[in-house]
């Protein structure tokens, strides 16, 4: 085996330039990536324009869900010429992708060795299955190397993920089992997986003693099971042989309540990789203020929309809808995949890369008050952070919501937590939402069946 400071200089000194000047696709989109995330919104955007027209005419002309949809809305793929006109076209939903699985969702033009296979773990209660198209692959392996280079970490550095079982399923095909061993011997990639539902501080400490003799490593999954487990290690006071360079969060919002446990006990930075199975790599967290995400303009148009389709305003919160302009062989366009964000402005870093100002979480984690609010999980996590400052007294929180009119905020608390502190929560909470509140001290939050935890749940989702 070679050892990790034999890759450090390697990839970036012989194996990048190299392929680059072989005109690798890995490394030329490498390159790119690199090169491009500086050009100004203007140049990002015309050029994300310029690909968006032979899109809507490949899906409209190819793919029967679209061919209905612009048929319905009475539109030609011509009448949308830039991104705002995308506010023109109806949004596509998981449900509709699911019911149109392959027959309808996918273009009869494109050859079948294309088609990437991919499934989802169904963290929504919709499992979901659909294609990736192959010959973005090398794209998407480049955004990761970029990723990982914002996160402040690297490819030849080892990964310890922790998810659910679901979450390895789409690793287990032998084309990318062949691509792991390659990225293993090229690039020195190393993962160590670690079933959230099963993890102890225990083992989780010996995978740290193993792995951490090879060289530094990162932390890479589902904040709040991460985010446990920081909480159990800093109760039992365990000191970690070595602390990982930075936990990479994804599939769930990380809670501020999470991400300062994290921060704490890993004593490192924490970024969000926000990705869905169908639309793998939206936006990640910008290297230099990474309470905002840089959009991946290079693949997608992501917008964030209100109720009627239009854009919302920077600050203003929405749905996250996105155009994937690679995907050839399942389009999506104006997808709505189920997550709300916050609107985002130009990033002082220098990026001309769109942003997120956050991530609101799932629109399913939602509080519906009798007055007609909807308060997300995002709203949520601001009100108990800032306002009522839950850091100190609480691990973690999840809120059920039990009738249109009842809530209970079920809590880890810690030994800071005191009776006090609990009253106090009810009555901001109350005020908050204008419902009855009561407070659950509890010894752990389960996890779903998917392994991921929710922010919300209401009685709808309860069943
Ligand atoms: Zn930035």
């Amino acid at each position: 085996m070679i050892h990790e400071p034999v890759y450090r200089r390697l990839v970036p000194w012989v194996v990048a330039p190299l392929g680059a000047r072989l005109g690798h696709p890995l490394w030329t989109a490498a390159r790119r990536l690199a090169e491009r995330q500086w050009d100004t919104p203007q140049i990002l955007q015309t050029r994300a324009e310029a690909r968006l027209r032979p899109l809507l005419e490949h899906a409209a002309r190819h793919v029967a869900h679209y061919r209905d949809l612009f048929a319905r809305a009475g539109l030609d793929p011509r009448d949308i010429g830039s991104i705002a006109a995308l506010a023109k076209l109806p949004i596509t939903s998981k449900a509709e992708l699911r019911s149109g699985f392959p027959a309808r969702t996918t273009a009869d033009n494109i050859p079948i060795s294309r088609r990437q296979r991919m499934m989802t773990s169904g963290s929504t209660g919709l499992p979901l299955e659909c294609y990736w198209d192959r010959s973005t692959l090398p794209l998407l392996a480049a955004t990761e190397l970029l990723w990982l280079e914002w996160a402040h970490t690297a490819i030849w550095h080892t990964r310890i993920v922790i998810a659910s079982p679901a979450h390895f399923y789409n690793s287990l095909t032998p084309a990318r089992h062949v691509r792991g061993l390659i990225s293993a011997l090229v690039l020195g990639k190393r993962s160590v997986t670690l079933p959230a539902d099963e993890l102890t501080t225990a083992r989780f400490q010996a995978v740290v003693e193993r792995v951490g003799s090879r060289g530094p490593y990162f932390l890479r999954g589902y904040p709040r099971a991460i985010a446990g487990l920081a909480a159990a290690l800093s109760e039992e006071g365990t000191r970690l042989p070595s602390n990982p360079r930075v936990v990479v969060t994804l599939a769930e919002t990380a809670t501020a309540a999470n991400i300062e446990t994290m921060e704490r006990v890993f004593g490192c930075r924490v970024v969000s990789w926000y990705s869905a199975w169908e639309l793998p790599q939206i936006a990640h967290s910008c290297p230099d203020n990474p309470e905002v995400l840089h959009v991946n303009a290079e693949r997608l148009i992501v917008r964030v929309v209100r109720p009627d389709g239009s854009d919302a305003a920077p600050g203003e919160p929405g749905r996250v809808v996105a155009t994937d302009l690679a995907n050839y062989v399942m389009p999506l366009i104006n997808y709505f995949a189920g997550d709300r964000a916050v609107a985002g402005t130009r990033c002082p870093c220098g990026r001309g890369l769109p942003t997120l100002a956050r991530l609101e979480g799932r629109e399913s984690e939602v509080i519906r008050t009798p007055q007609g609010r909807e308060v997300s999980a995002g709203a949520l996590g601001q009100l108990l952070t800032f306002v009522v400052g839950i850091i100190p007294y609480v691990w973690e929180y999840q809120a059920i919501q039990t009738a249109p009119d009842a809530l209970s905020l079920r809590v880890v608390p810690t030994r800071q937590f005191t009776s006090d502190f609990a009253s106090r929560l009810r009555c901001e909470l109350e005020s908050f939402l204008g419902i009855a509140v009561s407070i659950e001290p509890v010894d752990h939050i389960a996890l779903e069946p998917s392994g991921k935890r929710l922010i919300i749940k209401s009685s709808d989702t309860l069943t």
